[in-house]
């Protein structure tokens, strides 16, 4: 038995780990994939106070070290469900603890046009600061209008020879201070209320067809598509244990308490105004201190 299971290792549910073992207890941390969560794919983070600048690996991989070194349990194992409100069944075992914590973030969000998936690792990526070398003095395209590409797009004009920025609106929901740097670079051109609607390619992406709001389309020779169009949620399996909104976030009260007692949700996971580093670590160290207060 273990007094809290943690469900995520990215900054949320790290951040609640280090809490917790501050607080001596007994902790276990599931996690699906790596840990790091988004944050490791971000090329730089520079608005987290007191660390002027900073890649997300870095970032994840010296808060892991730090959870690590407070001796928490971390185990690579893919949650399916959760029972009973306090065990947690993942493919391979089954746990029980005393509080939960849902820190399962988000996922990048599909385009969900043909071919798209055929695409993956031959043309389409998701995270340029991890493929983005791939494309040193090629042609590429971003999609997306915010932070998320603006940044992409900038990481990569300093390796393609082109970056096309695709956005589906006349206006960017990203921050100026990119967007002015974007501008100010001769290899950018930026392409407003456009949508791409078809991938091309024999064995790997050649072209992209796009369609303006007026319906004219352009065809765009490209050797990548990086596409920054947002996360989802991927709260579904916990349906039974709490609510979700409409877009599948979980529904919270008092910040991080979910309709279930003694089941928290920390970082994206959850319905907020802001889904970044600075909230996810909030929220991981709430829903430690709540759970601390509820085991007792
Ligand atoms: P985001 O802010 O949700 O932006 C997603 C963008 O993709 C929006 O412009 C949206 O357009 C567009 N989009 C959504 N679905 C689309 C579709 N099917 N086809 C075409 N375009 C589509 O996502 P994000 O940029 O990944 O950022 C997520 C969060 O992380 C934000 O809070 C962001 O500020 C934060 N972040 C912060 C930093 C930083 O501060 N350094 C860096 C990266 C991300 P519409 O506007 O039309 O919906």
């Amino acid at each position: 038995m273990y007094d809290v299971i943690i469900i995520g290792a990215g900054p949320a549910g790290l951040t609640s780990a280090l809490y917790l073992r501050r607080a001596n207890k007994k902790v276990l941390v599931l996690e699906a994939k790596n840990y790091g969560g988004q944050i490791v794919n971000a090329n730089k983070i520079e608005n987290y106070p007191a660390i002027e600048s900073i890649s997300g690996f870095d970032f994840a991989t010296n808060l892991y070290n730090q959870v690590k070194k407070m001796e928490a349990e971390i185990k690579f194992e893919t949650v399916v469900r959760i029972e009973d409100e306090k065990t947690v069944i993942t493919n391979n075992n089954e746990y029980k603890a005393k509080a939960i914590i849902i820190a399962t973030g988000s996922t990048n969000r599909k385009l969900n046009i043909e071919k798209e998936k055929d695409f993956i690792g031959k043309g389409i990526s998701y995270c340029a600061s991890c493929d983005g070398n791939f494309y040193k003095d090629k042609i590429v395209a971003v999609n997306g209008g915010g932070n998320t590409a603006l940044e992409d797009a900038l990481y990569l004009s300093d390796l393609a020879s082109k970056v096309y920025l695709i956005h589906r609106r006349d206006e960017f929901k990203g921050e100026d201070i990119y967007l002015d740097k974007l501008k100010n670079k001769d290899n950018v051109e930026i392409i407003l209320n456009s949508q791409i609607i078809k991938l091309e390619g024999k064995n790997k992406l050649e072209k992209i067809l796009i369609k303006n709001k007026k319906n004219k389309t352009r065809k765009l020779s490209i050797d990548g598509l990086f596409i920054a169009i947002g996360q989802e949620p991927k709260n579904e399996i916990f349906k039974n244990v709490v609510d979700l909104d409409e877009k599948g976030y979980i529904i919270t009260n008092n910040d991080v308490c979910t309709k279930t007692q003694g089941i928290y949700v920390a970082g994206d996971a959850r319905v907020k105004n802001l889904r970044q580093l600075t909230t996810a670590v909030s929220d991981g160290s709430i829903a430690a201190t709540m759970a601390i207060k509820d085991i007792k």
